[in-house]
């Protein structure tokens, strides 16, 4: 088995009816914010996920953003989230001028540490009327962000257990979780408004999308009139709030609605993966993996494995031409969040950053492939 060619982290997997679509687009000339395509896989996105309603976006960060909007997070409110995330949960938060709140993570599972937030709330909050503050300097406390890390879960009923002895809106950042499922019912329908996002490198892809999902028929006509300018006339420029220009176009629905039809098939895949991978690195070396709770059902979308010899593994697969990548850097370590309250026991956050590893897991790696990782980390560190 010779290795020639680079094995990608998490690649997109144009399989099915992407070429027809588009071309259907293309040919009707149905290409820009309007097309039966965008309503469709609002809609497909919906019903997978079992919401009433999907409204698209231009990427999950925006659908992140309308969805906090949505919620009531105001200006210099505080709005939790885990301090082990991607950059725009915490960004979608600072575009409404709020701040991030950051909860370290859980050393098993990865997601935010619920006995920290647990705490958190019943020592340093206070609830006066409907409203949540932060008692060390009296700012409102806005909403929660869980972000379902890698397409895991957290104990969703202890969760919302928790959360629900406070007024506190919840926001999910699925946008890695399309397809998991906690006790059979799917990420993004544990809070009134979720997010979810088609990225390159998510598990289904329209190049760049998202998808806001809702079971409120008012929250989501608000949605969509914020996504698509707010504008509250049919044949008039007649705008009635400042909305954002966040549609996603009818081309890339297009793709999103083939990308739909594949789904189960990738969901399959990457279980697939999941299993090979668990069955030849057990045991090798100190390799440990992202631990599920028994009620979860993940969607397995970029596996990750962690080791204290994170660097030499690294470096030995980069070498032989296997993308591998460290985790996103946690947010207190960035410039524009380093200020920002951090909730931690010994800096779990940190300490992933340091040992976690995440390996090819694209729907369209082959058996070969996989083994040649497999091989590739044995002989690194095995
Ligand atoms: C991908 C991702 C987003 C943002 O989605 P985009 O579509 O890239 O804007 C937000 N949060 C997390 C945790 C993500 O992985």
């Amino acid at each position: 088995m010779s290795n020639d060619k680079f094995i990608a982290l998490s690649l997109p997997n144009m399989a099915g009816n992407e070429w027809k679509y588009v071309k259907d687009c293309l040919d009707t000339g149905w290409i820009s914010s309007v097309g039966s395509y965008v309503t469709k896989f609002e809609q497909m996105v919906a019903d997978f996920a079992g919401a009433k309603y999907g409204i698209a976006a231009v990427n999950g960060t925006a659908a992140l953003h309308i969805s906090l909007l949505l919620s009531g997070v105001k200006q210099h409110d505080y709005v939790i989230l885990p301090n082990l995330t991607f950059v725009a949960s915490a960004n979608s938060i600072k575009y409404l001028g709020a701040e991030p709140l950051l909860i370290d993570a859980d050393p098993l599972l990865w997601q935010m540490d619920l006995d920290l937030l647990e705490d958190f709330l019943s020592t340093q909050t206070e609830t006066k009327g409907k409203e949540l503050f932060y008692k060390k300097d009296g700012r409102r406390i806005g909403a929660i962000m869980p972000v379902h890390i890698l397409g895991n879960m957290c104990d969703m009923d202890r969760f919302s257990q928790i959360v629900s002895q406070y007024p506190l809106p919840v926001v999910e950042d699925a946008t890695e979780a399309l397809g998991t499922t906690y006790k059979g019912k799917s990420a993004g329908t544990f809070s009134p408004l979720a997010a979810f996002s088609f990225n390159g490198n998510k598990i289904i892809s329209t190049g760049g999308g998202g998808v806001i999902v809702t079971d409120d028929e008012a929250l989501a006509k608000h949605a969509k009139h914020l996504t698509t300018t707010a504008k509250a006339s049919a044949d008039e420029y007649y705008h009635d709030e400042v909305g954002y220009n966040y549609r996603l176009v009818n081309v890339l629905a297009a793709i999103g609605v083939a990308q739909m039809e594949l789904l189960p098939s990738f969901i399959e895949r990457k279980k697939q993966v999941v299993a090979f991978y668990k069955q030849e690195l057990s045991g090798v070396a100190d390799i440990r993996f992202q631990q599920e709770l028994a009620d979860v059902n993940t969607n397995g979308w970029l596996f990750t494995i962690q080791t204290e010899k994170q660097q030499a593994l690294l470096d030995h697969l980069n070498a032989n031409k296997i993308l591998s990548r460290r985790f996103w850097m946690p947010m207190n370590k960035l410039p524009m969040y380093k200020d920002c309250v951090y909730i931690q026991h010994q800096d779990q956050s940190d300490y992933i950053y340091n040992t976690c590893l995440s390996i090819p897991s694209s729907t369209n790696i082959t058996d070969e492939e996989l083994a040649i990782v497999t091989r590739e980390i044995k002989a690194a560190i095995g």
